[in-house]
Order: C-alpha cells, then sequence, then structure tokens
C-alpha cells in the first residue's frame, strides 16, 4: 500500500528514508508534511505521529491490564465505604446507606463483566439522583466517593449545559473533564464518576414548581439521556498535546458512575399532596416549635419516589436512568457545628493548624461555634456559608497574630467574639494553670 516516489533522488537500503518522498502506510500522509519515516520490510513507512500514537496504545494497554487487576480487584463494602463518608460528611445517613450499597454493587458487576471479558453480561446503570438543599453535601459526597474508590471524578453543571445550548459539545465536555482527570487514560475514565449539579433545572422552566416544560434544552437533554445510559462519545481531546492529529477520543459511558444532584425547591409540598397530609394547623405551630418544621420536612423527604420527582416537573426519561434517589437533609444549628469541627478537614481544625504553625494554641467555645452556626444559618446556604462566616470572623486576627509574641500563647474565640470582634490580645488566656 505504501507508494514511493524517487523524485529526489533513489536512497536504497532500509531505515530512515530522507531523501525519497515517502507515504506513512498508517496515516497516509507523505515525508513532505510530516517529516522523515522508518521503512519496514515490503515498502511500508511510518511517520513520527504514528509513531507516537502506537506509543499511547501501548502505553494504555500496559495501563488497562495493570489497572483493572489492582484498582478494582478490592471493591470496598458498603460498610467500608460508609465508614469512609463517615469521616468526611456529616450526617446524611440515608444517602449514605444508599450511596454505598448502589456503589459497592455497581463497580463489583464491573469487575466481573471485566475479569471474565463476558460481553453478554449487561450491566445495569446505577445512577442516583441526589434530592437536598444547597450546602448540604451533595457534591463533597460525590467527591469523597471518588476518592475511597481511587477513580477519576468531574463535576458539571446542568444549567450551563442547557444554556450554552451547543447540542452534544458541552456533554462532550463534561466527559473531556474525567478525562483529563484520568490524566487521558480512557479506561479509567471510563470508569470514573461524574457529579452534575443542577439536574432540576433541566427540561424545566425556572423557578416554576408546576409541571410545564422548557423544550428549548431539548437537544441537551438528549444527549444528557444518552450519556447517562451508556454511549460511545467522541471527545475532542482539546489541549491534548498526546494526540497530535486532533483525532476524537471515543468514551464509553456505560461504566461511568453518574451522580446528579439538585435542590428540588417545594418538593415537600409534591410529597406530602402524594400522601394526602395538609398543611392545616402546621403553619400556625411554626413560630412556636421551630423544629416541628424541620422534622416534618425530613419525614417528608424520607419517603420521596420517582413519582414525585416527575410531578415536580423533571422529565421521566431522565428520572428512569437515575434509579437511586435519595434525600440529603438540611444542616440544622448543632449539624453546622458538627461541620465546623469533627471532618478530618473541618474548618476549626485548619485554623487551629495555622495557629499551631505560630506557636499558639487557638480554642472556640461552644456558645462561639452556635453562633457561626446561626450566623450561616441566616445565609441559607447551608455548610456553604460557614467558611465565609468564619473567614470573616478570622481575618483581623490572623492578620494580627504573626505580630505577637505567641510561644505558648491561648487564644480563646467565645460568642462575645463572634458577635463583636475585639483585637487579639484581648482573647489571650494565660496558661491552663490560671484557667
Ligand atoms: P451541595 O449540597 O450544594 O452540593 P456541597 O457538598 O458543595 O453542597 O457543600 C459545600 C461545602 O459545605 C462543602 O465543601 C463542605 O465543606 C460543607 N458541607 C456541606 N455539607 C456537609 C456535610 N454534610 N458534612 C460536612 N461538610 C459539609
Amino acid at each position: 500500500m505504501a507508494k514511493s516516489r524517487e523524485d529526489e533522488g533513489g536512497n536504497a537500503g532500509g531505515g530512515f528514508r530522507g531523501r525519497k518522498v515517502t507515504t506513512c502506510s498508517f496515516c497516509g500522509k507523505t515525508s513532505r508534511e510530516v517529516g522523515p519515516m522508518v521503512e519496514g520490510p515490503n515498502e511500508v513507512y511510518i511517520c513520527a505521529n504514528c509513531v507516537d500514537l502506537c506509543q499511547n496504545i501501548f502505553r494504555q494497554e500496559r495501563r488497562r491490564v495493570s489497572s483493572v487487576s489492582s484498582a478494582l480487584q478490592e471493591v470496598p463494602t458498603p460498610r467500608e465505604i460508609k465508614g469512609f463518608l463517615d469521616q468526611y460528611v456529616i450526617g446524611q445517613d440515608i444517602a449514605k446507606r444508599a450511596l454505598s450499597v448502589a456503589v459497592h454493587a455497581h463497580y463489583k458487576r464491573l469487575l466481573h463483566a471485566e475479569s471474565e471479558e463476558n460481553a453478554g453480561v449487561e450491566l445495569d446503570k446505577s445512577n442516583i439522583l441526589f434530592v437536598g438543599p444547597t450546602g448540604s453535601g451533595k457534591t463533597l459526597m460525590a467527591r469523597t466517593l471518588a476518592r475511597i474508590l481511587k477513580v477519576p471524578f468531574a463535576i458539571g453543571d446542568a444549567t450551563t449545559l442547557t444554556e450554552a445550548g451547543y447540542v452534544g459539545e458541552d456533554v462532550e465536555n463534561l466527559l473531556l473533564k474525567l478525562l483529563q482527570a484520568a490524566d487521558y487514560d480512557v479506561e479509567a475514565a471510563q470508569r470514573g464518576i461524574i457529579y452534575i449539579d443542577e439536574i432540576d433545572k433541566v427540561g424545566k422552566t425556572s423557578g416554576n414548581v408546576s409541571i410545564t416544560r422548557d423544550v428549548s434544552g431539548e437537544g441537551v437533554q438528549q444527549s444528557l439521556l444518552k450519556m447517562l445510559e451508556g454511549t460511545v462519545a467522541n471527545v475532542p481531546p482539546q489541549g491534548g498535546r498526546k494526540h497530535p492529529e486532533q483525532q476524537y477520543i471515543q468514551i464509553d459511558t456505560k461504566n461511568i458512575l453518574f451522580i446528579c444532584g439538585g435542590t428540588f425547591v417545594g418538593i415537600e409540598d409534591v410529597i406530602r399532596r402524594r400522601l394526602g397530609k395538609t398543611r392545616i394547623g402546621f403553619s400556625v405551630d411554626q413560630d412556636d416549635r421551630p423544629h416541628s418544621a424541620e422534622l416534618e420536612r425530613e419525614q417528608l423527604l424520607a419517603q420521596i419516589t420517582a413519582q414525585d420527582i416527575v410531578e415536580f416537573g423533571m422529565i421521566p426519561e431522565l428520572v428512569g436512568r437515575l434509579p437511586i434517589i435519595t434525600p440529603l437533609m438540611p444542616l440544622g444549628e448543632s449539624g453546622l457545628v458538627q461541620v465546623l469541627t469533627e471532618p478530618k478537614n473541618a474548618i476549626v481544625r485548619q485554623f487551629q493548624h495555622m495557629f499551631q504553625l505560630e506557636g499558639a494554641t487557638l480554642q472556640f467555645t461552644d456558645e462561639a461555634l452556635k453562633a457561626i452556626a446561626r450566623k450561616a444559618m441566616k445565609r441559607a446556604t447551608g455548610a456553604r456559608a460557614l467558611r465565609a462566616v468564619m473567614e470573616e470572623v478570622m481575618l483581623d486576627l490572623m492578620y494580627e497574630l504573626p505580630d505577637h509574641d505567641n510561644e505558648g500563647a491561648e487564644y480563646v474565640i467565645d460568642e462575645e467574639a463572634i458577635e463583636n470582634p475585639r483585637p487579639l490580645q484581648q482573647l489571650r488566656r494565660k496558661r491552663k494553670e490560671s484557667a
């Protein structure tokens, strides 16, 4: 198949062909376009680009063989997965349990299908839908999960997909993000996790809790549906130096675990209606017993079904591809205090560590922590507001800190210091003996 023309003088013998115009037997380009080639027997040539490409293919194949045998060999049990989630995510027991079981099953099946090379086994996709308010830990849970399983992870936002309106392209960008997280290891990416936020905004006119649908996002919906179900997508390797030919990279989404999340504002009303409960008498109680509202909400959310999600206004096809639906509860004051102090990388611990680096210790009184939680609750963005509130409280103190002799110093932040910031010196306490 290889052609060669001796128009620049002959060059007999194997090895590099410099002067004769040769054609690469793999990509069909000539040596004028792509430079010198290596010649094999029977007039076969290969150019440098194709050699690179082959090397990538070999590397990927080696990685595939080794990663199947190592990474997925031990799928953690649901109990182990939940135990790991517990270290980072406060509360949300229902979601943690559902997620642990689903994810364990998903990767177990995947491992089985791969190891037995059994093409006949069809994997049921167990994509997951998180329903819960902003800052309740939906993204955190998905991200932490990817860490336990040591699989690549990418985050996308359904609203940007809809608004951009570029059919396919943006949805495929999600896969590109995953591929990048996998360091362009296609096999690893195909076992990764993608979190798609604001899924409740897809195919739905915003702000309207009725069943009205937005037809304009149709194209995005279709490509989203295909991706969730399993399709081979062509991903443009933007900026991927490893693919000089700019060929599309094919990614099969059938084993990618999709976790979608949405706030579904007002879904409790839908559940309540289905259960036939009325609000009568409830709103009267609300002011006197602030906790009854929270409790009722949680009880309702715990009973959420696919039917409620469809009733809410999400398109049934999409709901159908998210077989596991699980609620996340809003975090109350005590939950937020836990978020501040308990996770391995809790915000309070981080500040304490920074004080330690200066030779000082930092303490918060329980009342101070509650005050921070209350401040955060006013912003109605769940635990997301905690960091901002904390940064505000700590900013002046962190600014001042290095100005003092901190060796052995102890600083205590009380409720008063949250409401009315004081200079660092006034928060300084004597060491234990005088306390
Ligand atoms: P969303 O539910 O909106 O996806 P995120 O998971 O992004 O919320 O939460 C924002 C931040 O708030 C997280 O990075 C984490 O620090 C904190 N956070 C939220 N929920 C929890 C939780 N249940 N446990 C611990 N931290 C949480």
